[in-house]
């Protein structure tokens, strides 16, 4: 098995160094690398880390660990749906290693999801390598399309009540999910009273790309909001989620009591709710009173 450059043997030990910008690399300790292999789209590693257990790293960025993925994959799901009175047709793009189904499976109301990734060999070695993201795939109410989002989804219409975003960062194959064209084609394809979320990034990070997803979904929906969470094992470790809604979720003051957070580790009603207090200066930074 090649190990990647990025991967490197150093005091006895053996380290991966996620290059986040000119002046900062994380450096992960590893106790192993257990899976290399090139797709037609990106580079797919599957190491063990000795803090966060086994992740996923696509093109030397890690996408998700075992010990903190509940955090990001509760928080990009149980806020649109139960946001969404009544969600029964979902949506997931990208998001192929199948947290964020696994949690969308959680709502008795879902009939089906749909998921949408373009790579299936990333989901044949999270299956492999990281069963408890993956192991819900099988389920009936799961279908699997190993395509890209934006050809998917472009006439689509009128089918899901919510739609969720769960892609990689703005380069290489996801470059497009953060475009205005592929945001309108999830409009169309929304039911009417429909929901969708993408991640947005990190506001310290990639602060233009979170403006920038706000200010196309501004245009495009009469109802939008930024919420955020805490993902240790990503650059900055504050991360972004943003909602594009066709009606006003938020006049159902009691929408938080709808998370299903007997089945959680990290989101609970409080926390949802919470979670859409930005910090001073992502609001000032979106130029938003909310
Ligand atoms: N939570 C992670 C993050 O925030 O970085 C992302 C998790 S998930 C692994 C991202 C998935 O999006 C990858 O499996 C990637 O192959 C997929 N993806 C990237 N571009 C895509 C596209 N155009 N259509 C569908 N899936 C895409």
């Amino acid at each position: 098995m090649n190990r990647p450059e990025y991967i490197q043997e150093r005091d006895g030990a053996l380290w991966l160094t996620e290059v986040e910008s000119g002046h900062l690399k994380l450096n992960w300790r590893l106790k192993n690398v257990l899976h290399v292999e090139r797709s037609p789209f990106q580079e797919i590693v599957i190491v063990d880390t000795e803090t966060f257990g086994r992740a996923l790293v696509l093109d030397g960025v890690v996408q998700t660990t075992e010990g903190d993925e509940f955090i990001y994959n509760e928080m990009i799901s149980h806020v649109p749906l139960a946001l969404h009175p009544n969600p029964k047709q979902v949506l997931v793009i990208g998001g192929g290693d199948g947290g964020a189904v696994r949690e969308c499976l959680k709502y008795p109301s879902v009939e089906r999801v749909d998921l949408v990734e373009i790579d299936e060999q990333v989901t044949s070695a999270c299956r492999t390598y990281l069963p408890e993201l993956a192991g819900q795939l099988d389920d009936p109410r799961v279908r699997t399309r190993f395509e890209d989002g934006v050809q998917y989804i472009k006439g689509v219409e009128n089918q899901y009540d919510v739609i969720i975003v769960d892609s990689s960062d703005p380069i290489g194959p996801a470059t497009v999910l953060f475009e205005e064209p592929f945001y309108r084609s999830v409009k169309a394809a929304l039911r009417p009273g429909g929901i969708m979320v993408c991640q947005s990034e990190s506001p310290l990070f990639y602060l233009p790309v979170l403006q920038n997803t706000r200010r196309v979904l501004n245009e495009l929906f009469p109802v939008t909001r930024t919420y955020w969470a805490p993902v240790p094992t990503y650059p900055g470790a504050l991360w972004t989620f943003t909602l594009g809604c066709l009606f006003d979720p938020f006049e159902d003051s009691g929408w938080t009591r709808r998370i299903r957070e007997e089945s959680t580790r990290h989101v609970t009603a409080e926390l949802a709710e919470g979670s859409f207090a930005l910090p001073a200066f992502v609001r000032r930074a979106l130029g938003v009173v909310e």
